[in-house]
């Protein structure tokens, strides 16, 4: 029964209100249908024992009123007879229990009065006065000893109590002082009885009422307990699943799906450009954005049998069963597309698609199940900095082997603290050429970090770590202080470059170390190039532009990276004067076809019309060589003509001149 609000206002009411004041009948009515089976039970078994006292009291028929006692006997043996028979079908065929205590009510009438009927015909008036006396069984009966509704036990009681009264008044044919006696009795057991009728459902109605606050509140109690669980384990804003909650769901996923062959993929989202999204748009805008996402993650999820929770910021999380790598890939793309699908318009109008967009990584967990939730949402999130590195709106999954991850618990954010006093970083430099010529302009700087065994690891899974953990900034400056130093020391042609990192570039203090560095080393400004990736949003982050600014009229080259894979794109070239664009080396590798060397084309000749000396990165064949040539490229760099090699084997690749 479901226990509502309104039910429990007027349990309160009723339990307030005063013994004498009227019941409330709605809760009168659940107390009668409370455990109703139960009670028919009752009244059959107690049917069942009345009627066997009934036909044994006959004994007294015999005794008492023997010329009478034959029919006597037959009345009850048929009254019994009857209503067992009409309380059996009753009962079988599901009559109700207030049907029932109908039935058991008449036989208790019936009983009586028929017996009296024939035995008013004995010739033995005072026995039959004194056996009368047993009459006021039946009035017990109505209203004690079965559990009868007031209403039915006064009317059958009174029922009784009124025929045996009147007939000891009227028809007895003994003294009228023992008549008159006799009718008090009945009348006196009449309203005692009643009485304790009417207090015995009285306190069995408050027992009631007692037992269903009792209820109420552990109902409340459960229902407050499943709320309290509820939001502790949801994240308020989006109604997903919250940090902890999915990491309790990784160990239940882990016991329910050990038991086939089947694998976890524990995915990490993050929301494109979301800070710029709210920076514009406000707060509540990012909130309404965030829902979305959620819904949409949480559906696409749930269509996959996996769980989407949200792990925090713009972060979320989604732990799937999946059968291998390409499945787990599988889900990943229908999580982008559903996003993609959304269109929610990204207010930033150099992003190329215009919408909201997400980056994810992906970890499996092993064969042999061994990998915590913890190690796998690490791995997840190296292979989610490879997605953003990798130009965002798109995912990757984590690969041990490419990721040089041979310790499976190789702690990238441990190992870059550590790593300047430890010396596990280095770099190398690759040759730039002039494409016309084919001699050396400069080389570009490369940080190479080695782990404590001596293995390299990619700069791919290490540069997003660093910048997330801001270790970028001491190695980045350590990578400047080692290009200059090595440029005044050795010669490294008419430039060096370095790789500078958006958060580096945002630090206030940025152009006073390198102005500090340039001054150490003795280094003339414009022999120094920095790196931007085109991945800077340059423009709206103003410390970003002041540096730049300041830099530039230190003397310091600045450089545009990866050209054409980021979303600056034109706005940024437009904006700054950049000494060199370095056009990003996959659309030389686009050149197979003839869309993709139109695309180089225009490329180079947009760039050569605004007044930017152009490099072209990635040659790795003659071909590529000669088509740069062709379109009029100023610089090249590539495999094909010089790979990143440490300073003691660069001599060689100095020499190496280009045909
Ligand atoms: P980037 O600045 O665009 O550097 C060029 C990348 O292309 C280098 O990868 C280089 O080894 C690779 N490369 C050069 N020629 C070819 C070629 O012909 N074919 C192919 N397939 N690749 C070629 P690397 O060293 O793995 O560096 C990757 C990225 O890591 C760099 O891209 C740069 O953005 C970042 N990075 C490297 N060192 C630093 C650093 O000191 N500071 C910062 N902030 N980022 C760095
Ligand atoms: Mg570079
Ligand atoms: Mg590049």
């Amino acid at each position: 029964m479901q226990l509502t609000e309104t039910i429990a206002h007027r349990v309160k009411e009723a339990i307030a209100r005063s013994t004498w004041r009227s019941v409330d009948p709605v809760l009168l009515r659940m107390m009668q249908e409370a455990n109703a089976n139960e009670k028919r039970m009752s009244v059959r078994w107690g049917m069942w024992a009345a009627v066997l006292c009934y036909v044994l009291y006959g004994a007294f028929d015999w005794l008492l009123l023997p010329d009478v006692a034959y029919r006597l006997v037959m009345v009850r043996i048929l009254v019994g007879v009857i209503f067992i028979g009409l309380i059996e079908f009753g009962f079988r065929k599901n009559f109700s229990l207030t049907a029932l205590n109908i039935l058991a009510a008449l036989a208790i009438v019936t009983g009586a009065t028929g017996w009296l009927l024939f035995a008013l015909e004995t010739t033995h008036q005072t026995a039959l006065s004194n056996f009368m006396m047993f009459g006021t069984v039946f009035v017990l009966g109505a209203n004690l000893f079965f559990n009868f509704r007031f209403m039915i036990s006064a009317i059958s009681s009174a029922t009784v109590t009124i025929t045996f009264a009147l007939t000891a008044l009227l028809s007895l044919q003994t003294e009228l002082a023992n008549r008159l006696v006799l009718a008090a009795y009945f009348i006196n057991s009449l309203v005692f009885s009643l009485y304790l009728s009417w207090r015995l459902g009285s306190e069995r109605y408050r027992t009631f009422l007692h037992s269903l606050q009792a209820r109420i509140q552990e109902q409340a109690a459960v229902e407050r307990g499943q709320m309290l669980s509820e939001i502790a384990n949801t994240d308020a804003l989006t109604g997903l699943r919250n940090r902890r909650a999915i990491t309790r769901d990784f160990t239940d996923l882990c016991e329910q799906w050990a038991t086939d062959d089947s694998k976890i993929g524990v995915i990490l989202i993050d929301v494109d450009y979301f800070k710029r999204f709210n920076d514009r748009l406000g707060h509540q805008a990012g909130d309404d954005c965030l829902v979305s996402l959620a819904n949409a993650l949480s559906a696409t999820a749930t269509a996959n049998n996996a769980i989407a929770g949200r792990y925090g910021g713009e972060e979320f999380v989604v732990l799937c069963k999946v059968a291998d790598c390409d499945h787990l890939h599988n889900v990943m793309g229908k999580l982008c597309r559903a996003i993609e699908d959304l269109r929610i318009p990204h207010p930033s109008t150099d992003i190329a698609s215009g919408i909201v967009t997400i980056s994810a990584g992906a970890s499996l967990s092993r064969a042999d199940k061994s990998a915590d939730f913890y190690s796998l949402l690490q791995e997840a999130d190296r292979a989610l900095y490879i997605s953003k590195f990798a130009g965002r709106a798109t995912f990757h999954i984590y690969d041990r082997e490419t990721m040089n991850e041979d310790q499976p618990h190789q702690d990238i954010p441990e190992l870059l603290r550590t790593a300047l006093e430890k010396q596990l970083v280095s770099v190398v430099y690759q040759p730039i050429y002039d494409v016309e010529n084919g001699s050396v302009l400069g080389y570009e700087t490369l940080m190479r970090l080695r782990n404590l065994h001596g293995e390299l690891i990619s700069p791919a899974a290490f540069i997003p770590v660093a910048e997330h953990t801001g270790a970028i900034v001491e190695l980045g400056i350590w990578v400047i202080d080692r290009a200059c130093r090595d440029m005044v020391e050795y010669g490294l042609g008419a430039v060096v470059s370095a790789n500078v990192s958006p958060i580096q570039l945002k630090a206030p203090s940025f152009p006073l170390r390198i102005a500090e560095i340039l001054q150490r080393h003795g280094l003339a400004p414009h022999k120094l190039a920095l790196e931007i990736t085109e991945g800077i949003d340059i423009v709206p982050e103003a410390q970003a532009e002041w540096n730049i600014q300041q830099l530039r009229s230190l003397g310091v080259q600045i450089w545009l990276d990866d050209f054409g894979t980021g979303f600056a794109g034109l706005a940024s070239i437009r904006h700054f004067e950049f000494d060199v664009v370095k056009i990003d080396r996959s659309f030389l590798h686009d050149c197979q076809t003839a869309e993709g060397r139109m695309m180089l084309h225009d490329m180079v000749k947009l760039l050569r019309n605004l007044g930017h000396m152009v490099l072209v990165e990635g040659v790795e064949t003659a071909g590529q060589q000669a088509l740069l040539r062709r379109l009029g490229v100023h610089a090249m760099q590539g495999f094909l003509v010089g790979r990143p090699l440490p300073l003691e084997t660069l001599d060689r690749a100095k020499v190496d001149r280009v045909a």
